[in-house]
C-alpha cells in the first residue's frame, strides 16, 4: 500500500520515505508513506479551520448521521480491517477484528451523544434575568495517537470531536499508518465535508508540529510519558487545551483467599494478552505470601503454554512485539530485572518462528522488590513481575508506589477488602476480580498521577475536552 496524507477532502501525496513491515513476517511490506513536514501540517490545520464554523453550525443530526454511517461501514468491513490491523500492528486477527468492532460501537455511541449535548438553566439572583449554560465546540483539535490500538484510539478521539462540532487533524503513530488511513477514507466516503477530518502521516516531528501549531485549539494525545511531557510543554506555552493519556505500571493484587484458577486466568489475560502491549496491562502482580509460590508456579505454567506466533494463524494466542525496538526493550528489561535480583521463572528470550518476526516468549519474573526498575518503569511487552507481600496492607502500599496510576486490580472474595481497595488505591480505574486491562467502550477512561493529565476521555466525560462552556445572562 502506498499511503497519502488526507487534507481538505483529498489525498495529498508526499515522498514515500517511511515504511511499515508486518511484525509477524518482516519480509512483508505493509505500507509506504510520507513524513509530514510543518508545511503539510499547516495545510491540514488551515483546511480544518476553514471547515470548522460550518461543521459546528450544522444540525446535530447531520453530525449524528455521519457518525452512524461510519459505524455501519466499520461493522460491515470489520473482517478485512481486522486482518489489516493484525498485519500492521501484530495483534491476533481476533484481537484486531474485535478492535474494529469496538471502533464501530464507539462511533455509534457518539452518534447518539451528538444529539444529546445540552446545557442548563439556572436561577439568577437578579429578578427578570435568566441564566443558561451552553456547550460549544472547542474548534480545531489535533489528535496524536499511538500504535497499540490503531483504530480504537483514533475512534475514541475522533468520534466525540466530530460529534460536538470540532474539525480534526490527526497524526497517527508511524508504526500504524494504514489503519489510520483506512479510517480517514471511511470518514470521507461516509460524507464528511472537506476539511472536517484531515490526516497527516509521519513520525514524531509531525506530531510536534501539530502540537505547536497556533491554529490548533486543543490536543488530545495518547502515548508515552516522555512524549506526553513534550506535548504539554508545547501546548502550555500557547495556552491550548490539552489531554494526555500515557503509560501505566498497573498492579494486580492477589489475596490469599482468592480462587487460584480465577486469579491465574486474570493475571494471564491482563499480563500477556495482546502481547502485553496495553497501557492497562497487569505488569506488576502483588501476591500474598500464603499462596505466592503456588500462584507463581501455576501462572508460569499457563504463560509457558501460550502459543506465540503469526498474528493471522488461528492457533496464535500471543502475536509478536510491534517493532524491533519494542522487542529489544522487552529483552533489555528482562536483563535489568534479573540483574537486580529477580528470578526468571519462564520466558525471557526471543523466539524463532517459521517467518522472520519480532517474537518473544511470555516472561515471568518472580521475587522482585517494589523498588526495582522492572516495577517502576513501563516495559510495554509480555513481561510480568511478581512481588511477594505478607498481608493486604503491604499489598495496597506496594500497589500505590511509583509514579503511574492508570488501572489497578484486586482478586479476592472478601467484600470488605475489595471495597477498601477500591476506595484507597491510587488509580483512575479499579478492577475487582477482573483483569486490569479490558474496558467498556461507553464509559470514562483514564488515570491519575503520571498516567494522565487533563479531562477524562470516552463515554459521558468526553464532551468536557471537546466543548467549551458559555454562560448566557439575559434580561427581558
Ligand atoms: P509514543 O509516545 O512514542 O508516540 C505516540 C505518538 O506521539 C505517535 O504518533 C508519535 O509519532 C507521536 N510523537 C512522537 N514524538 C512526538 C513529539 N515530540 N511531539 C508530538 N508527538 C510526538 O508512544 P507509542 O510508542 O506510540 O505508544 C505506546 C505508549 O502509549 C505506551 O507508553 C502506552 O502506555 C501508551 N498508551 C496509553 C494509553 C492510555 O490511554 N493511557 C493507551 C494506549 C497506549
Amino acid at each position: 500500500m502506498q499511503l497519502d496524507h488526507f487534507i481538505n477532502g483529498a489525498p495529498v501525496p508526499g515522498d514515500l520515505v517511511l515504511e511499515r513491515r508486518n511484525p509477524s513476517d518482516t519480509r512483508e511490506l505493509v505500507a509506504r508513506f510520507p513524513d509530514a513536514g510543518a508545511d503539510v501540517v499547516d495545510a491540514a490545520v488551515v483546511a480544518a479551520s476553514a471547515a470548522q464554523p460550518a461543521w459546528a453550525a450544522a444540525s446535530p443530526e447531520v453530525r449524528a448521521d455521519l457518525l452512524e454511517a461510519i459505524a455501519t461501514t466499520l461493522f460491515a468491513r470489520s473482517a478485512a480491517l481486522g486482518e489489516l490491523l493484525a498485519r500492521e500492528e501484530g495483534k491476533t486477527r481476533a484481537e484486531g477484528t474485535g478492535e474494529v468492532l469496538r471502533a464501530a460501537r464507539i462511533f455509534r455511541y457518539f452518534a447518539g451523544e451528538a444529539i444529546r449535548l445540552h446545557g442548563r438553566t439556572l436561577a439568577s439572583t437578579r429578578p427578570g434575568v435568566e441564566v443558561r449554560t451552553h456547550h460549544e465546540s472547542l474548534g480545531v483539535v489535533g489528535l496524536i495517537t499511538p500504535w497499540n490500538f490503531p483504530i480504537a484510539i483514533p475512534a475514541w478521539k475522533a468520534a466525540p470531536a466530530l460529534a460536538f462540532g470540532n474539525t480534526v487533524v490527526m497524526k497517527p503513530a508511524e508504526t500504524a499508518p494504514a489503519m489510520a488511513s483506512a479510517l480517514a477514507g471511511i470518514i470521507a466516503e461516509c460524507g464528511a465535508p472537506a476539511g472536517v477530518f484531515n490526516l497527516v502521516l509521519g513520525a514524531g516531528g509531525a506530531g510536534a508540529a501539530l502540537a505547536a501549531h497556533s491554529g490548533v485549539d486543543g490536543i488530545s494525545f495518547t502515548g508515552s510519558q516522555a512524549t506526553g511531557q513534550k506535548v504539554v510543554q508545547s501546548t502550555a506555552a500557547r495556552r491550548a487545551r490539552v489531554q494526555l493519556e500515557m503509560g501505566g505500571k498497573n498492579p494486580l493484587v492477589v489475596l490469599a483467599d482468592a480462587d487460584l484458577d480465577r486469579a491465574v486466568a486474570i493475571a494471564l489475560d491482563g499480563g500477556f494478552f495482546q502481547t502485553g502491549q496495553r497501557c492497562t496491562a497487569s505488569s506488576r502482580v502483588i501476591v500474598e505470601d500464603a499462596i505466592h509460590d503456588e500462584f507463581v508456579a501455576r501462572l508460569a505454567q499457563r504463560a509457558c503454554a501460550l502459543n506465540v506466533g503469526h498474528a493471522l494463524d488461528p492457533a496464535t494466542q500471543v502475536g509478536p512485539a510491534n517493532s524491533e525496538a519494542q522487542l529489544a526493550r522487552n529483552l533489555d528489561y528482562v536483563g535489568i530485572a534479573t540483574g537486580e535480583g529477580g528470578r526468571l521463572v519462564c520466558g525471557g528470550q526471543r523466539l524463532e518462528r517459521e517467518h522472520p518476526g519480532w517474537y518473544m516468549a511470555p516472561s515471568l519474573i518472580a521475587d522482585t522488590d517494589p523498588a526495582m526498575r522492572i516495577n517502576c518503569e513501563e516495559v510495554f511487552g509480555p513481561v510480568v513481575s511478581t512481588i511477594r507481600v505478607h498481608d493486604y496492607d503491604a499489598a495496597l502500599s506496594v500497589a500505590n508506589a511509583g509514579d503511574f496510576g492508570l488501572s489497578a486490580g484486586i482478586v479476592t472474595n472478601q467484600h470488605d477488602r475489595a471495597r477498601h481497595f477500591r476506595r484507597n488505591v491510587r488509580a483512575g480505574m479499579v478492577m475487582v476480580n477482573l483483569p486490569t486491562a479490558g474496558v467498556d467502550y461507553h464509559v470514562p477512561f483514564g488515570g491519575v498521577r503520571g498516567s494522565s493529565h487533563g479531562p477524562r476521555e470516552q463515554g459521558f466525560a468526553a464532551f468536557e475536552f471537546y466543548t467549551t462552556m458559555k454562560t448566557v445572562y439575559e434580561a427581558g
